[in-house]
């Protein structure tokens, strides 16, 4: 196999300036994340250094040269920035220096020493190197939850680096890159490093962007809890699941007594910390499948599969008790209260049937001297 080092880098090059710019076109008038901006810079500087580089020889100027190089170390110092930014290192500016100097200190003694053209592809193979394992520590560190994607990414990196890492060490980085199998491989991991983490990091910015997007579209941003639609469509699920097993559902309202008072007397701010008191309260006494919904203002919803009659009233009981005693931090002395209306959902009764009757059951609750737990009478009597 022989690959000539000249049109490698002319490739890698090409194929680096074509990525960055249908980044750009992908993210012209759109707001994207700024992990994603600083990628596309680091593929473009990457891009024109490789090819400013592969252009040197023919410009006969040292100067270019150490121009070319500054672009390529560039556009490598940018996928680390782009890197921090994504895994929110937070002291990225007080990081970078580390990676900056090691560049200038390598690439100056390099220079220094007098090393050859193919020398110094090698010296900066072996930067990125360096850069690459540094990611692929971060993406395969098993104490920190990644996605398959940035897993496989991570592997990526680290047969990039083992790969460079042996061409440096048992081939000292010659010219005969592609005529030996592990200068082969060197060239043949550069090219995935191009592919896998070019498309790599861009798609995991992209997965990261959808599921924040899902959460925007199911979750209440101020309670956590299931927004109206969301806790519609899981309810629904819960109840086919739970007809198709004959397993009971509960089916809850609740209502929080007498909040208009609280946002009077204590600003909206803190009507705000109370939701959230409220949910976090609600979750504290849930399991896991059970589904808490904010269906607008102070009135949620709870759907707990698989829970029977006597069980739902514990739980409705224990939330109730749990919430009149915790405290808001902006209003100490005040006491919150719920009241809460309980159904249990009856073999092909519709979910908004079923919430009907678990919203009277509140309903009564509230005229019953709120503070309380009503449970809506069944409407057919099992044998
Ligand atoms: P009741 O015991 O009969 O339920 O009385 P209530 O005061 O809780 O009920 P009402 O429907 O009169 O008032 C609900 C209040 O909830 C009015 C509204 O300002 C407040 N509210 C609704 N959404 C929010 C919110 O997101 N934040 C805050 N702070 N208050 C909200
Ligand atoms: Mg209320
Ligand atoms: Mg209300």
């Amino acid at each position: 196999m022989v690959i000539d080092i000249q049109t490698f880098m002319l490739a890698l090059g090409v194929g680096n300036v074509a990525f960055a710019l249908l980044m750009a076109c992908y993210m012209h008038g759109a707001e994207r994340s700024l992990a994603l901006r600083d990628w596309m810079w680091a593929r473009l500087a990457c891009g024109l250094g490789e090819c400013a580089w592969w252009i040197a020889p023919r410009m006969g100027s040292h100067v270019f040269e150490v121009f070319a190089l500054g672009v390529w170390i560039g556009g490598v110092l940018l996928e680390v920035a782009a890197y921090c930014r994504f895994f929110g290192f937070r002291s990225l500016w007080r990081l970078m220096p580390v990676p900056i100097g090691i560049a200038i200190v390598t690439i100056g003694c390099a220079l220094f020493a007098g090393a050859s053209r193919t020398q110094m592809t090698a010296v900066v193979g072996g930067l990125i190197a360096v850069y690459t394992f540094n990611a692929s520590v971060v993406l395969l560190d098993l104490r920190k939850k990644r996605t398959l994607l940035e897993r496989i990414i991570g592997v990526n990196d680290v047969l990039y680096a083992l790969a460079i890492g042996i061409w440096l060490v048992v081939e000292k980085g010659a010219n005969a890159g592609g005529t030996t199998v592990i200068g082969g491989l060197a060239y043949l991991a550069s090219y995935l490093l191009m592919i896998v983490t070019g498309f790599g990091f861009l798609l995991m910015c992209k997965q990261r962007d959808d599921r924040q997007m899902q959460r925007m579209a199911t979750i209440d941003s101020l309670t956590d809890a299931l927004n109206r639609r969301a806790f519609f469509e899981r309810a629904e699920s819960a109840r086919q699941l739970t007809l198709r097993l004959r397993k009971p559902l509960a089916l809850l309202m609740l209502d929080l007594d007498h909040f208009k008072q609280l946002n009077d007397n204590f600003g909206h701010a803190c009507g705000d910390q109370a939701l959230r008191l409220f949910a976090d309260t609600a979750r504290g006494v849930l399991r896991d499948p059970d589904l808490l919904g904010r269906l607008g203002g102070e009135e949620f919803a709870l759907a707990l599969p698989g829970t029977p009659l006597e069980g739902a009233l514990q739980a409705a009981e224990r939330l109730r008790v749990t919430l009149s005693q915790a405290v808001i931090d902006c209003a100490p002395t005040y006491r919150m209260s719920v009241s809460i209306g309980l159904v249990m959902v009856e073999p092909n009764e519709e979910l908004t049937a079923a919430l009907a009757r678990a919203d009277h059951a509140l309903y009564a609750a509230k005229t019953g001297g709120r503070n309380r737990v009503e449970v809506g009478p069944a409407i057919f009597k099992s044998a």
